[in-house]
């Protein structure tokens, strides 16, 4: 499949370093206007969420001390406020701050990635010319109607209609498909390229309106690919144990939240066959951020893990529908519209679902807020004292030169980890709170396919796979809205998705397993994807539906090394999240809690704090 490794490569990679190379003027002039108005990240493919060379200069200043970037271009730019990092969490933070400041007011947001949304991520496939829009990251707004007020307002000021999703959504769809919950068992691990249509876990279930598995306990553990012992060992685990745990009822509860789900299953279930413990420690997949192996039994239990399915995912007042095409893409590019109006045409998130995005107008002078991409924050300090001073001086690299300009204010809305090694003269105490703080590492890979009749064949709504890198490949959700229309037969091109939580060596504390997991993630390149995800599809479709070299047209490999906050320990979050002078610290990180709500939350906070 070379033709896909060099076209979406290239476009992936060399476009996104050709204009990071742009040449830049020193007068002032942001790097953002010198773009070509055919820069338009989302339609690029290959490595893609955090794309090679996005992360190079923070992690030369993090990793290796960097403080010499060469001569410094001093911008005649000064701003009330400038922001760090333009995911959901700085975007909200730039329009907090107009609210209770004014529209007039200049704000500019840096952020090192080619496109705005952090993990609020839009990709695009274009399939014999037809074009699909999928999520890169961040896949939908979670249960809004818990929003508080803060989050509720914000959303209907920059046109998100709640309601529409109600209909957006197909429910029908994946019934009118036959389409449910499976798992496909690799020949790697499990000896035999096998499809079994139960899910073994209550991961499926979030997805609105699939289907539930049509096979009884006995029937699912017949048909795994394990040996009789192990058969009757998954039996014995769906069939649930919690009652043959010798614990008074009244102590039932302060029990399995304090013993491990893995010695549950080995001393309580006796079970010993690798295949069958292998299909426990993913069955949580990213609900817990890690392998179950680190899980309580109630956490197993609550996220429900092999043996705990079926269980109630959200509720009745909120189902999994809120999701535009692009997932909260959609809501970073109604706040970036909200900002910046002149960047696309449309009245309502719903109306920019298809609206042609102008980068070319993120980073203009005449604009009150500016949107500055490619910029990795190396240095934030203030001009005098902190305790008085009115000035902070933020410097930044674009390309490989270096700038500085000159805020009244400064919100750090980037990965609170990062910040003591950029925030000069911050308190210890607080230092060391931030570096403490975690991101676990999350994988999502679109793939844009011709047609999905070898998904329809196999009843695959969502595919669970233990043995594989990417363990559940699921049809992407079925929203219509604003004009885009969602694909309606299995002959149509789709986009299908492939999700993937990296672990590290088993029972390792989860800090550990997280770095093991982001240096193999990092040290790979994309043919390596490319060869798992043929290797996947492959053994999993059959042959005479299914051609990877016909029907796969393009690939996305959105890699998140730092993907869900887990915060840190005790009340480090807290004390890390302090306003510091004129700087404050925002991001999902500062609560900890990896929701876009949460992150607006903590914008708030962050801007109020400013004064
Ligand atoms: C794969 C994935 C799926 C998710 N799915 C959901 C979901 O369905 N629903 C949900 O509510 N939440 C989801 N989340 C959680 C998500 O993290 C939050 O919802 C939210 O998007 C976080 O926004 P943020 O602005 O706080 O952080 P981010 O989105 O991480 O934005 C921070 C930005 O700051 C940039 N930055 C960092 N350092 C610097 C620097 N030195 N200079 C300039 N810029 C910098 C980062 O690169 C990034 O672009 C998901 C997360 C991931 C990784």
């Amino acid at each position: 499949m070379s033709e896909i490794t060099r076209r979406d490569f290239i476009n992936g990679t060399l476009m996104a370093a050709g204009s990071s190379m742009l040449p830049l003027e020193a007068t002032g002039q942001a790097a953002m206007a010198a773009l070509d108005p055919s820069y338009y990240p989302p339609a690029r493919t290959g490595l893609r969420g955090s794309h090679p060379g996005s992360n190079d200069h923070a992690h030369s200043r993090a990793w290796a001390g960097r403080s010499d970037w060469g001569p410094t271009t001093k911008l005649s730019e000064a701003y009330d406020l400038v922001v760090v990092g333009g995911g959901l969490s700085g975007l909200a933070a730039a329009y907090f701050y107009q609210q209770k400041h004014g529209t007039d007011k200049r704000i500019l947001i840096l952020d090192n990635h080619d496109d705005f949304g952090g993990h609020a991520k839009r990709n695009e496939h274009t399939i014999n010319g037809v074009t699909r829009i999928s999520y890169g990251g961040s896949q939908t707004i979670v249960e809004p109607k818990h929003a508080d007020k803060i989050v509720l307002n914000l959303l209907q000021d920059i046109g998100v209609d709640l309601g529409r999703f109600e209909t957006a959504y197909d429910t029908g769809f994946f019934k009118r498909h036959d389409l449910g919950g499976v798992t496909y068992f690799n020949k790697e691990v499990f000896g035999v390229d096998k499809v079994v249509r139960h899910p073994y876990c209550n991961y499926p279930n979030y997805v609105e309106g699939l289907l539930g598995g049509k096979l009884s306990h006995e029937e699912a553990a017949q048909q795994a690919p394990l040996s009789d012992r192990g058969k009757g060992q998954l039996l014995r685990v769906l069939n649930g144990g919690l009652h043959t745990l010798t614990v008074p009822k009244e102590e039932l509860q302060n029990y399995i939240g304090t013993h491990s789900y893995f010695d549950y299953l080995q001393d309580t279930l006796r079970v010993d066959e690798p295949g069958v413990l292998r299909m426990a420690r993913h069955s949580g997949l990213d609900w817990g951020s890690g392998g179950t192996e680190l899980m309580s039994i109630a956490e197993a239990k609550s996220c429900g893990a092999l043996g705990f399915a079926p269980v109630a995912v959200y509720d009745e007042d909120n189902p999994y529908i809120h999701h535009f095409p692009d997932g909260n893409a959609g809501v970073a590019r109604a706040l970036v519209k909200k900002l910046i109006p002149d960047v696309a045409k449309g009245n309502n998130a719903e109306a920019l679902v298809l609206a042609n995005f102008d980068y070319a107008e993120l980073d203009k002078t005449s604009n009150a807020v500016r949107l500055r991409l490619n910029s990795t924050v190396v240095n934030v300090k203030h001009g005098g004292d902190p305790r008085n001073s009115s000035e902070v001086f933020v410097n930044y690299i674009n390309g490989d030169q270096s700038y500085q300009v000159k805020a009244g204010g400064v919100v750090m809305a980037c990965y609170n980890m990062f910040i003591p090694h950029i925030v000069s003269g911050l308190p210890e105490e607080q230092a060391a709170a931030l570096r403490l703080q975690e991101k676990s590492p999350l994988q999502y890979t679109t793939v844009g396919l011709t047609n999905w009749r070898a998904m329809k064949e196999l009843g695959i709504g969502v595919a669970m796979s233990p043995g594989n890198m990417h363990q559940a490949v699921l049809m992407d959700f079925p929203v219509s809205m604003g004009g885009y229309e969602y694909t309606s037969t299995p002959d149509d091109p789709c986009v299908i998705q492939m999700i993937s939580c990296p672990y590290g060596k088993f029972a390792a504390p989860s800090g550990e397993q997280f770095r093991e997991a982001r240096y193999t993630m990092l040290s790979l390149q994309f043919e390596d994807y490319e060869q798992e995800i043929r290797r996947h599809l492959g053994g999993m479709l059959p042959r005479e539906l299914f051609d990877f070299d016909i029907d796969v047209a393009s690939i996305s490999v959105n890699r998140w090394a730092h993907g869900y906050t887990t915060g840190g320990p005790g009340d480090s979050t807290r004390i890390g999240r302090q306003p510091f002078g004129r700087i404050t610290i925002a991001n999902s990180d500062s609560a900890p809690g990896a929701d876009a709500k949460t992150a607006m939350m903590m914008a708030h906070r962050a801007v109020n704090e400013l004064g």
